[in-house]
């Protein structure tokens, strides 16, 4: 190896990486900037524009661009030596290239002739040229790749497999950068675009699918796709989905309040004066559902809460920190997985169908709020109907809740009629000893017959909240007058499918 390239908007480790270089004799080019860097560092680089004979021009956007560069990059050794030396065009080895920040800088709303110019033309290009001639050019565009590079060249050079895989991750990079570029420039016009372009990185290969005959891996390095257990088994492909059940609902509760869910659906939610009182409470909803089940909370996980747990048997269990001493109780059930509840909340609700995928927009947390009957509910029943309101919005459709102020008493949810949710609801909570009376019930949709209704009321409910809207509604409003029942609409659907 004779020549490298060093041309980085992030200059992070550059320095260590270009000293290899030179002590090993390697001749270093570089862009004004990072030629800069090296300089100020004593170590010795020719510039770009020097060796091109072309100067740097229009504020950048012409720095390598030019056939000494790229056919350095790109000419084929023992093919190619006699043209290259034709045209004075030495052969680059190596190429150390990151790119504008045209990600970061498309988050600060800056005008677009502005953020255009983190458009970065010349990096992708010698990137591009340089992994295709991966035979001959090893391409480096991440500093955390740097020890194994200044590995290589102080050593025996790269193999043939590290320079492949150089250049599938560079690749991987530039579609990344070129998919961030399209989808901001195709978003401007529209909400959803009519193109998108989704990359995911860190993907990890998980033991298995949703069966053990499924292969499966799962993508991303935000929110819950890039979480990495704190302790425990690998997450597996059912948990993150409950996982990511469990973390939408919990981070809309106010704090502390408990989570518990299985099969993607919540089989308990409470809230509490402490963590504890919550977990005790969602737990002994359905005491039979919650075993094996993913559960998340909503403030710090300490020594009483981590002792509670470790006397069942949790999947994973998810909260925003957990004290030391927690976590030193929690080590006794080495399979429990720990998980840090993420903060962010993401714009998007993406999911896939054969051929495509779907996107939504998360919905948000405002609720209008309508009182429709003659009586109108008191202030526990507002508190109860507040909670089932927020727990029916994660629940899959047709979803029928039953709450008091502080915790779910029955959940009929996932059935294909509503009044079937409404009745499973009271024959599981029967099963707990557990009574609807005083209870009140949020239906995700409008309830489209008094049934559902009467079903409730029989059981003892007796307020209700549903968004409206059915043809049906005035009749539905008399038989909850004729019954006592308080009745609430939203204006707001919450179908889960
Ligand atoms: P420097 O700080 O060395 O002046 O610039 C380094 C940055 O310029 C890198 O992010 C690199 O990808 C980018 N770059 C290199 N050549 C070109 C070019 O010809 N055009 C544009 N627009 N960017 C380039």
């Amino acid at each position: 190896m004779t020549r490298a390239l060093l041309s980085v908007w992030d200059k992070t480790g550059i320095l260590d990486l270009a000293k290899a270089l030179a002590a090993k004799n390697i001749g270093i080019l570089s862009s004004g900037g990072t030629a800069k860097t090296l300089r100020d560092a004593g170590i010795p680089v020719t510039d770009v524009s020097e060796y091109t004979g072309f100067p740097e021009m229009m504020d950048g956007r012409v720095k390598t661009l030019h056939p000494k560069v790229h056919g350095g990059l790109l000419g084929r050794r023992g093919t190619d030596d006699d043209i290259m030396k034709a045209h004075g065009i030495e052969g680059i080895d190596i190429l150390c290239v990151n790119l504008y920040p045209f990600e970061e800088m498309s988050q600060k709303n800056l005008p677009l002739d502005e953020l255009i110019e983190f458009v970065d033309i010349g990096g992708p290009a010698m990137i591009r040229a340089a992994s295709k001639n991966f035979k001959d050019v090893a391409v480096v565009v991440d500093p955390s790749d740097y020890p194994m590079v200044i590995e290589a060249v102080s050593g025996k050079g790269f193999t043939h497999e590290q320079r492949l895989g150089l250049a599938a991750k560079a690749l991987t990079r530039t579609a990344a950068y070129d998919g961030a570029i399209s989808n901001y420039l195709n978003s401007l016009n529209r909400d959803f675009p009519t193109t998108l372009t989704l990359q995911f990185a860190n993907g990890r290969p998980l033991r298995y699918g949703e069966n053990p005959h499924q292969k499966a891996a799962v993508y991303g390095t935000s929110g819950i796709a890039g979480q990495i257990a704190l302790q425990g088994k690998e997450m597996s492909y059912n948990n993150y989905l409950d996982v990511h059940a469990a973390v939408s609902l919990c981070r809309e509760l106010p704090s502390p309040a408990t989570v518990i869910v299985k099969h993607n659906n919540p089989c308990g939610v409470a809230l509490g004066t402490t963590q504890l009182a919550s977990y005790l409470k969602a737990r002994d909803v359905d005491p039979v559902s919650a075993y094996g089940s993913v559960v998340a909370m909503n403030s710090q996980v300490g020594k009483d809460v981590a002792e509670e747990i470790c006397s069942t048997f949790v999947e994973v269990l998810i909260a925003p920190s957990f004290t030391d001493e927690a976590r030193e109780i929690m080590k006794r059930k080495e399979n429990m997985r720990l998980l840090l509840l993420p903060s962010e909340v993401p714009a998007d609700e993406v999911r896939t169908i054969d051929g495509g995928i779907l996107v939504q927009r998360t919905p948000a947390h405002e609720e209008g709020w309508d009182v429709v009957s003659k009586r109108a509910p008191t202030a526990e029943e507002v508190a109860a109907l507040k909670l089932a309101w927020k727990v029916v919005k994660h629940a899959k459709s047709n979803a029928i809740i039953y709450a008091n102020a502080t915790e779910t008493v029955g959940l009929g949810v996932g059935q294909m009629s509503r009044v079937d949710s409404a009745k499973l609801a009271v024959i599981k909570a029967a099963e707990f000893g557990r009574t609807m009376k005083g209870t009140v019930i949020a239906s995700d949709a409008f309830l489209p017959f008094a049934d559902t209704l009467e079903v409730a009321a029989a059981a003892g409910a007796t307020a209700l909240i549903q968004p409206g809207g059915s043809i049906r509604d005035a009749e539905v409003i008399a038989k909850a007058d004729e019954l006592g029942v308080a009745v609430v609409f939203t204006g707001t659907r919450h179908f889960r499918h």
